[in-house]
């Protein structure tokens, strides 16, 4: 994320509390993303409103110059997300202020209830960047799930039935959640959860379905029929919230893993298990009339640049040749196949093509060096490309470290295809 900070107000006259906030403020906001301004007075509150324009505030109930959540009023007023910290616990004003649209409710009982109220500044921030489609034939209760999703910041998307769904999702595929009714006409809920679930599966894209008490049996259906999970209409905003941050963070958690699973720590390109995994399948699929071209490269003398330099210096040249890769063949898949080796799959290119474009690389990464505090270090790399397909992906990258041993043997800093070997 670049750009200016999120700038979030925290209001609250115990300085007990405000000590734990800030506390958990440098726990779990990042620095570099959030300017958070603390303040235990309405009037303070106010003051700075007129000044900044915020992203979320935490407010609480019960302050000196406003005993009655006024300061609420106010921060909605001024169309900021508010979290509510109270002191005291009542189901009529949880009710009351829920109705007016503030995000959560966070009575003040332990430090968990702190670190809940400040991770959800930045589950807010994340929100932001997601698009979750509502699926409803009634206007009115498709307003007001969009209007609860809106509180929450989610970029929200709309349908009037299963088709019209089918046809948003298709344009809009970055779509991570779908909260859809059931009884609609053109196409029903069900139908709709099974056709999506055709195209992409639970842990891509989180489906909702909306059942009514009186059709409780609905819900066991939806999930049978690929749903994640469902609601019982009619529902509370906050069980509405629950279930949504349940379900996203559970998508959000298995992507993580996958990420890690299928990533190289150092670089964040993609490790050999992914490039044997996905590449193997680009490889198995690619049309046999077109060329494919697979090429390896290994940095040179890269024992004896950790020798001079030290290992952090390696491990910051090993960063430096992932982003030069990631910058020049952004179209293909480049994975580090282990230490100081990496490979670049070329689908569709020929062997002339290939050579071309490995050996423009080899000269940008010659000319390119990084610095290490002033120092500007430099390395070379060795180069070996192959567009004569094998039985397999595995045999091609064979045959690319042969000719990739070659590049090594004439001198190094040095591309080897086909035809030079
Ligand atoms: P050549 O030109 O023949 O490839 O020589 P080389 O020194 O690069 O090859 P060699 O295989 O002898 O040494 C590879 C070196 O790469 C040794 C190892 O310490 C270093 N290396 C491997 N992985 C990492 C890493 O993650 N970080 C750092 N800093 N060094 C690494
Ligand atoms: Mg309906
Ligand atoms: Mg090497
Ligand atoms: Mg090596």
């Amino acid at each position: 994320m670049t750009g200016k900070k999120k700038r979030v107000l925290v209001v609250e006259d115990s300085p007990i509390v405000l000590k734990i906030i800030g506390h958990m403020v440098r726990q779990e906001l990042d620095e570099s993303l959030y300017e958070v301004d603390f303040v235990d007075s309405m009037a303070a509150a106010s003051q700075l409103m007129e000044e900044h324009t915020y992203f979320a505030a935490l407010a609480d109930l019960n302050l000196p110059d406003a005993p009655n959540g006024e300061v609420v009023d106010s921060v909605l007023a001024k169309g900021i997300p508010c979290i509510v910290l109270t002191g005291t616990y009542s189901e009529e004003r949880r009710e009351s202020l829920l109705k007016l649209g503030i995000v959560d409710y966070v009575v003040k009982e332990s430090r968990f209830s702190y670190a809940y109220a400040v991770k959800l500044v930045n589950r807010l921030a994340l929100n932001e960047f997601i698009k979750v489609l509502v699926v409803e034939d009634s206007t009115t209760a498709r307003n007001y799930v969009k209007g609860l999703l809106e509180q929450h910041l989610f970029q929200v998307l709309e349908a009037e039935n299963g088709l019209q769904a089918l046809d948003i999702y298709k344009q809009h595929p970055e779509i991570r959640l779908i909260i859809t009714d059931y009884h609609m006409p053109e196409m029903d809920g069900f139908e709709l959860v099974r056709e999506i679930r055709g195209q992409s599966d639970k842990t891509d894209l989180a489906i909702i379905g909306l059942s009514s008490v009186e059709k409780s049996a609905l819900s066991a259906k939806f999930i049978k029929n690929g749903a994640n999970d469902f609601l019982q209409k009619p529902f509370f905003p906050e069980e509405l919230h629950c279930r949504v941050i349940h379900n996203l963070e559970s998508i959000e958690l298995i992507q993580a893993l996958n990420d890690a699973a299928n990533s190289d720590y150092l670089t964040k390109l993609y490790n050999r298990r992914y490039l044997f995994d996905v590449g193997g399948a680009q490889y198995d699929h690619a049309q046999p009339n077109k060329p494919f071209a697979v090429a390896l490269m290994d940095i040179d003398h890269f024992k004896a640049f950790n020798d001079n330099y030290g290992h952090e210096a390696g491990d910051a040249m090993l960063v430096h040749v992932g982003q030069l890769l990631k910058e020049s063949f952004s179209r293909f898949l480049v994975a580090r196949m282990g230490g100081e080796e990496f490979c670049v799959l070329l689908p569709g290119l020929s062997q002339n093509q290939a050579y071309t474009l490995m050996n423009n690389f080899r000269t940008r990464f010659e000319d390119e060096g990084m610095y290490l505090g002033d120092e500007y270090i430099q390395a070379t790399i060795s180069i070996g490309v192959t567009s004569m397909k094998g039985d397999n992906l595995d045999s091609m990258i064979a045959t690319a470290d042969e000719l990739l041993y070659r590049a090594k043997e004439v001198g190094r800093n040095f591309v080897i295809g086909d035809d030079s070997a």
